[in-house]
């Protein structure tokens, strides 16, 4: 018998954390005497940063059967999907394909898409797309835990995923291998009792064929052979891309189809009221989002935005930028419009929205016995259902 998982993360900030589940999943096999395998795809440089990448477990009772499955490129019928970062629900987006993929394309029908996060899951349906068969949705509750280019800081997310993965999937993992892995590649008790704890944490939904975000995911059509002209020839993006009724404005010329939303755990919510136009955010964003509209008014284009937060530490007005999480957002609209139709709105949407802490927050580690508790206990209701460690 085989069972793949596949792990979805952020490059970079999660790449560890990526590769210490599925190599967590392999060697919790091989205590059941088993066979298996851990690798990588598109996750390995640091341009990459925020960007989709994937880490796969795949784990037979033979060689034979290991080998069989590992002629094709990647599992495609994973029984588990894995994602780290429930900003993820929206779609990935990969430096290596074209357009917005759903989470859980490559999850098998009837199989498992496990999110950490602290919402409940009619939330995150809100984000994934149809799926067109049944599926299930699994709740491990827990902030994304982010960390630098080159470190680690381990805070349990890593053991937690797969003491829920040794629930959701015993025919990959049962919990005891997790556990006696955990033990031989940490030596750690307090990470067993994590793995332990978060079996009976997860939450799971049945997802019907036609439940979920009913958008299409953004795609585009790459030029066949013969439509490309002779030789080498890439078109330049145009300086100015001319926008009706914006007399006195300027959007710079972008590229037409590489879209960055499925980068950003984060965006910018701009107060155009407390907005002084000092020009900073325009002149430090290192994608040049920031439209620069006939008000004046610097309005963050939200194709274009990888979510930085650099514009947040720049601008010199007090909360006139916060950075909120992605998932307080259903869609990529300009800001500055909605502002223009409605001012009033726009304030209480504003105002509404950066308010939401529980889900802006980020891990940066595990620094003591019981922060994660802490961390369940002040996301409210969905948190504190069940407390321990
Ligand atoms: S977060 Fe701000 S600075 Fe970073 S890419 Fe987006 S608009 Fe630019
Ligand atoms: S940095 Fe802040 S105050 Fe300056 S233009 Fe940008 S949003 Fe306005």
């Amino acid at each position: 018998m085989i069972g793949t998982v596949e792990v979805i993360y952020r490059g970079i900030f999660q790449k560890h954390l990526g590769q210490h589940i599925t190599r967590g999943i392999v060697l919790a096999g091989r205590q059941e005497g088993k066979t298996g395998i851990s690798f990588g795809r598109y996750g390995d440089s640091p341009e990459r940063n925020g960007i989709p990448a994937k880490s796969f477990a795949v784990v037979a009772d033979t060689e034979d059967e290991l080998q069989v499955h590992l002629s094709r490129y990647e599992p495609t019928n994973n029984d588990v999907t894995v994602l780290v970062d429930d900003t993820l629900c929206k779609g990935v987006e990969s430096w290596a394909w074209y357009g917005l993929q759903p989470a859980h394309k490559l999850t098998r029908p009837g199989g498992t898409l496990l999110v950490t996060s602290m919402q409940p899951p009619e939330e995150l349906l809100k984000d994934c797309h149809r799926k067109g068969t049944e599926w299930q949705l699994a709740v491990l509750p827990g902030i994304a835990s982010f960390s630098g280019l080159w470190v680690y800081k381990d805070d349990h997310t890593d053991v937690r995923v797969l003491g829920a993965i040794a629930k959701l999937a015993p025919h990959i993992v049962k919990l005891e291998s997790v556990e006696a892995a955990i033990r031989d590649e940490w030596k750690d008790e307090l990470k067993v009792a994590s793995a332990r704890k978060a079996g009976e944490r997860v939450r799971t939904r049945r997802v019907g064929p036609a439940e979920g975000n009913p958008e299409t995911p953004y795609s585009f059509e790459l030029l066949k052979w013969h439509e490309m002209k002779e030789g080498l020839v890439i078109p330049a993006i145009p300086v100015k891309e001319e926008v009706p009724g914006w007399s006195g404005g300027y959007r710079p010329g972008r590229n037409p189809t590489f879209k960055k939303f499925a980068t950003r755990t984060m965006r910018p919510v701009v107060d155009f009221e407390t907005c002084t136009k000092c020009t900073i955010c325009w002149l430090q964003c290192p994608d040049s989002c920031f439209d620069i509209t006939p008000t004046g008014h610097y309005d963050a284009n939200m194709d274009a935005c990888c979510g930085c937060g650099v514009c947040e530490a720049v601008c010199p007005v007090t909360d006139c930028i916060t950075m909120v999480n992605e998932q307080a957002f259903t869609d990529n609209a300009s800001q500055f419009a909605a502002y223009e139709q409605d001012p009033a709105a726009y304030k209480a949407w504003l105002t509404e929205t950066i308010k939401n802490k529980a889900i802006t927050h980020r891990s940066h580690g595990f620094r003591y016995r019981g922060q994660y508790a802490e961390e369940l206990a002040q996301a409210g209701p969905e948190g504190t259902r069940r407390s321990g460690d």
